[in-house]
């Protein structure tokens, strides 16, 4: 078979540890047999990032604006035990948030269904995927130990010397504050993500806030994500035969418990936190979980939801055998090949994307799969093979499929 070429390059950011480990296995094994393979290539491993000041993550995310697809590694985020570990200069921002900061771009996360893995949810049969709003509320708030009685209040002072003020609370005795906020323009970039994700993946769009309670607050999130709607996307949701709707938060947790799944569900910054790890255990394992970056002006970062299982790295360093799940990371690279191809018309490049996919849940759906989906699969007798075995077992499912 004559390798497939490309025409614009793809984003390629490395990480660390052992998706480190796979990032390779994967091009080697699954990629570069089957793709003339282009990429601009951004090593964002804790080392390079510390010897760069970190310019190298800032790097890799302006490149994604100028090529509009990117394709990430696992990366470390620094704590006190990776500065002794790495000898940092600094304990560098997660890569993730640096990323987002510059796309201004809201992450989707989904999950990957196999049949002989059963979601803990009966009724659902297609993958949720959950939208977070990455700006504000309680991750963005101000909090006072109120030590006894005492007023306390909100106050805004205008630039223009206009003065607004509330009572928050009179206190007879201790208690606690908080202050949130949120910026109309972070919640208008969340909507057109949204909006835009949901036309890009033909499914519906659900949100919920809790608007009868809050009604200035959430109040506002609904009102900016009606009007954007309206103004912007009903036509080509009608065209597209998808639906938006709005309801309260309560209502949306009934109706997804109900549901068969196949949507996107948007959610505010704290309740898409607590939900997407909700969502994505009850449907298996963080390690067939998705995740893509979509930026209001349609550029796309794919990865997969897991980080760089340190664990599974020290053994392997030691050399023992592992047997890490690959399936997310090789769903990141198709996901950005799909992109990418769908951008330059090239269809062998789309259709690649989804034959390595379908080659990825065959080979699990016939009992081949690593040590986390055969703790949880139904199958009587899987065969557990390590890290390297089950790539291979894909590189034999995709020559079949090709
Ligand atoms: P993790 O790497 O996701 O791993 C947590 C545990 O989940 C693993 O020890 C493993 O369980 C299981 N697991 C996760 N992915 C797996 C896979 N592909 N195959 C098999 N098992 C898998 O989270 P962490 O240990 O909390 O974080 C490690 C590093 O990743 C940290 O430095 C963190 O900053 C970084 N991180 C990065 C990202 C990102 O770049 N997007 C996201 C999260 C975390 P067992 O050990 O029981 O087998
Ligand atoms: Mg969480």
């Amino acid at each position: 078979m004559e390798k497939i070429k490309m025409i614009t390059p793809l984003v390629e950011m490395d990480g660390d540890e052992m998706t480190r480990i796979l990032w390779q296995m994967i091009k080697d094994e699954l990629l570069l047999p089957y793709i003339d393979l282009k990429t601009e290539y951004y090593d964002l491993g804790l080392k390079k990032r510390n010897e760069t000041d970190d310019q190298i993550t800032v790097d890799s995310a302006n490149a994604t604006k100028k090529y509009g697809v990117a394709v990430k590694c696992a990366t470390i985020t620094p704590n006190a035990a990776r500065m002794e570990e790495y000898d940092l200069k600094e304990m560098w921002k997660s890569p993730n948030g640096t990323i987002r900061a510059i796309l201004d771009g809201t992450v989707f996360r989904a999950p990957i269904i196999v049949n002989n893995i059963k979601p803990n949810v009966r009724s659902w049969k297609k993958p949720i995927t959950i939208a977070r709003h990455a700006y504000g509320d309680v991750y963005k708030s101000v909090e006072i130990d109120v030590p006894g009685p005492g007023t306390a209040k909100l106050v805004f002072e205008g630039k223009d010397g206009s003065n607004i003020e509330e009572t928050i609370h009179e206190f007879d005795g201790a208690g606690v504050l908080q202050g949130q906020h949120n910026i109309d323009k972070s919640i208008e970039s969340f909507a057109r993500s949204c909006f835009n994700f949901a036309l890009d993946t033909k499914q519906d769009l659900w949100f919920a806030t809790k608007d009868t309670i809050s009604k200035k607050y959430d109040h506002t999130f609904k009102d900016i994500f009606q009007e954007i709607y309206e103004a912007e996307f009903e036509s080509k949701f009608k065209d597209a035969g998808i639906v938006y709707f709005y309801t309260l938060i309560d209502d949306a947790v009934a109706r997804v418990m109900k549901s068969e799944g196949g949507y996107i569900w948007a959610c505010k910054n704290y309740d898409g936190d607590v939900m997407s790890d909700m969502v994505s255990s009850a449907f298996g394992s963080l390690a067939m979980m998705t995740s893509v970056l979509c930026s209001p002006d349609g550029y796309f970062e794919y990865e997969a939801a897991h980080g760089t299982v340190q664990r599974h790295y020290y053994k392997h360093l030691n050399g023992e055998e592992t047997s890490t799940n690959s399936v997310a990371t090789i769903f990141a690279w198709t996901g950005a090949l799909r992109k990418r191809g769908e951008l330059d018309k090239i269809d062998e490049l789309v259709d690649f994307a989804a034959k390595l996919e379908k080659a990825c849940i065959d080979t699990i759906e016939s009992g081949k799969m690593t040590k986390d989906l055969a703790l949880l699969t139904d199958e009587k007798n899987p065969t557990v093979l390590n890290s390297r075995d089950f790539i291979l077992a894909v590189r034999e499912t995709l020559d079949k499929l090709l």
